[in-house]
This record gives C-alpha cells, sequence and structure tokens, in this order.
C-alpha cells in the first residue's frame, strides 16, 4: 500500500466515523453495538437524530472548506480559510460548535475572532479543531514534521484560541504524517510527545498513555484532550477499521467526532481496503452555502488524491 491509498482512506476513513457517529451523538455507552451486535452485517449507516443515513457532519463540511481552499490557492491561506468557514456558518449547517459558532459570527477579523473569544470566555480547548484536520494532514504531510505541525497549530487557531487545542491538531497531523508513511501511529506516540508545547506535554502524555483508558477521562469526550486520547485508544484496542470505529462510538458522548477523529487515524493506517464500502456508498458530505453542493465517496477520493500530492 503506498501514501496515495494511505491518504485518501485517511480522509474518507474520517468522513465515514463522523457520519456513523452522528446518530448517536449524546448517546450512552454501547449504544452502537446494541443496536448492531455483528460487525460486518452492514446496515450500520442508520441515520437518525436529524442526519441522513451516510450523512456526513460539520466535522467532514469543514474538512472540505479547508481541503478546497488548500487546492484552489496551492498554499496555506488563513483569511481565505476563515472566509469559507465565515460563509459556511453563515448558511446554517445543521450542526456546528458552540464555540466555532461564536468565533464565525463574532464580528472579528479572522486573525483576533478566535483570540478575543478565548479572552472572554477563557476556555476554548473544545476538540472542534482536531474534528476538521484530516484534510489538511494529508496535504502538509509532504513538507515534514516542523511544517506539517505547524500548519496544524495556525488552522486550529482561527476558531480556537486555547493552545490546548493546537496542540492536540498537531499530534494528530504528525501521527497522520507518520501513518502515511506506513508507520503505526500508536508506536509514535512517544517520540510526538516531545513535539508538544511544554506547557501541554503533561495532559498529552496522560490521555495517549498505553495505559490510559477513556473511562479516566477528566472531561467529556468533547474537550480535545480526551477526545484524541480516546481516538488513539480505539485505534489501539482493535485490529481492524471498523472495530476501530465500532469502539470509538460505543465510547457515546461527542460520537460524530470522536469516530471521525479515529477513522483519520485507523484509515491512515489500515487503508482503503479496510473501509467496508456498505459505508462508503451511502456517505455524503454536503456544503451549506456553496451552492448545494454535496459530495460522494468518489468526490472525496478525488479531493484527497489531490491533497496527497502536497504543497506548491
Ligand atoms: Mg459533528
Amino acid at each position: 500500500m503506498n501514501s496515495a491509498d494511505r491518504a485518501i482512506a485517511t480522509v474518507v476513513g474520517s468522513a465515514v466515523g463522523d457520519a456513523l457517529g452522528a446518530p448517536f451523538e449524546f448517546g450512552p455507552e454501547g449504544a452502537f453495538s446494541a443496536r448492531f451486535p455483528e460487525a460486518g452485517s452492514g446496515g450500520e449507516m442508520c441515520g437518525g437524530g436529524g442526519w441522513e443515513p451516510g450523512e456526513a457532519t460539520d466535522d467532514s463540511q469543514m474538512a472540505v472548506l479547508v481541503a478546497e481552499s488548500l487546492l484552489e490557492r496551492g498554499e496555506l491561506n488563513l483569511p481565505g480559510i476563515f472566509d469559507r468557514f465565515q460563509r459556511w456558518a453563515a448558511a446554517g449547517p445543521k450542526d456546528i460548535g458552540l464555540q466555532t459558532e461564536d468565533v464565525l459570527t463574532n464580528g472579528m477579523p479572522w486573525d483576533l475572532a478566535a483570540a478575543v473569544h478565548f479572552q472572554v470566555n477563557l476556555r476554548a480547548a473544545g476538540n472542534g479543531s482536531l474534528m476538521r484536520a484530516s484534510t489538511s494532514a494529508v496535504y502538509f504531510a509532504r513538507a515534514g514534521q516542523s511544517a506539517t505541525m505547524d500548519a496544524a497549530r495556525r488552522i486550529a487557531a482561527l476558531t480556537h484560541g486555547d493552545r490546548a487545542a493546537w496542540e492536540g491538531t498537531a499530534v494528530f497531523h504528525e501521527l497522520i504524517r507518520r501513518a502515511l508513511a506506513g508507520i503505526d501511529p500508536c508506536s509514535a506516540i512517544p517520540d510526538v510527545l516531545e513535539l508538544i508545547h511544554p506547557d501541554h506535554h503533561q495532559r498529552y502524555a496522560t490521555v495517549l498513555a498505553p495505559v490510559w483508558h477513556p473511562d479516566q477521562a477528566t472531561e467529556f469526550n468533547g474537550a480535545v484532550w480526551p477526545c484524541l486520547g480516546s481516538a488513539v485508544w480505539a485505534l489501539r484496542s482493535t485490529l481492524s477499521f471498523e472495530e476501530a470505529i465500532r469502539a470509538a462510538i460505543d465510547l457515546g458522548g461527542d460520537t460524530d467526532t470522536v469516530a471521525a477523529v479515529t477513522g483519520g487515524l485507523a484509515g491512515a493506517y489500515y487503508g482503503p481496503a479496510a473501509i467496508p464500502a456498505h459505508w462508503t456508498e451511502p456517505l455524503h458530505v454536503p456544503l451549506p452555502g456553496f451552492g448545494g453542493r454535496m459530495l460522494r465517496v468518489d468526490e472525496l477520493v478525488d479531493l484527497a488524491r489531490r491533497l496527497g500530492a502536497g504543497p506548491g
């Protein structure tokens, strides 16, 4: 398997996790396997809670917005990404994070909106920048470790003023970069922990440790630390893409985002053939604010191929 295949599976895998998890958001632990006891039976893209079967949520919608900006500009253009986010938020997407919505609609310019929100609210370590990072992780992988982590932090900072969110997103970028090169992301964690800003190292070392279990989380998994920790746990404690996604959704809580992050990592690691076709067939990513466009799996594959070629 080459890195281009793994890039496709990163983007598609994340969107698949998002769409599978969406109907179970804020539900109890174990709800997914209670409804679908047998892995591989099909029918899991069930819809519900306002979502159509296979419909991806804000996680994947924002990932596509980032992707299209990167591809059209041929580089990281932060005001351009912010503009796309604002246009999308103004069109009334079915779901949008509270913090993201506030930052995108508070009338401040792109380089101040998130920082001002953080100054006022003091809490901005949600998982909303981590959830949308599959596409930028694929794009910047070829630029190397420091460039990909830098880009992750800067894109995260568009909506999240808390450095904790930047660092979690940077860790995700670097784990994907290594997975695209065929390295097991779980085995890369000790190395990658050393690249985190010192003020944030300990909290990530805790949730990314092999002995950590999501039951030990000290915050709801809508926060960046347990979200990333849970995704890594789901990958580490299972043996296939499908099992990893099932484990992620079974945690309950912010199921679409935990499964989207898990799906990115598991996709990069296991590759496209591991993603069940009955999950990709109904998959679709609506783009509110962009002329009623709706990306299906073929378009996501094409997007991932172009992202995989990297900057320049
Ligand atoms: Mg979502």
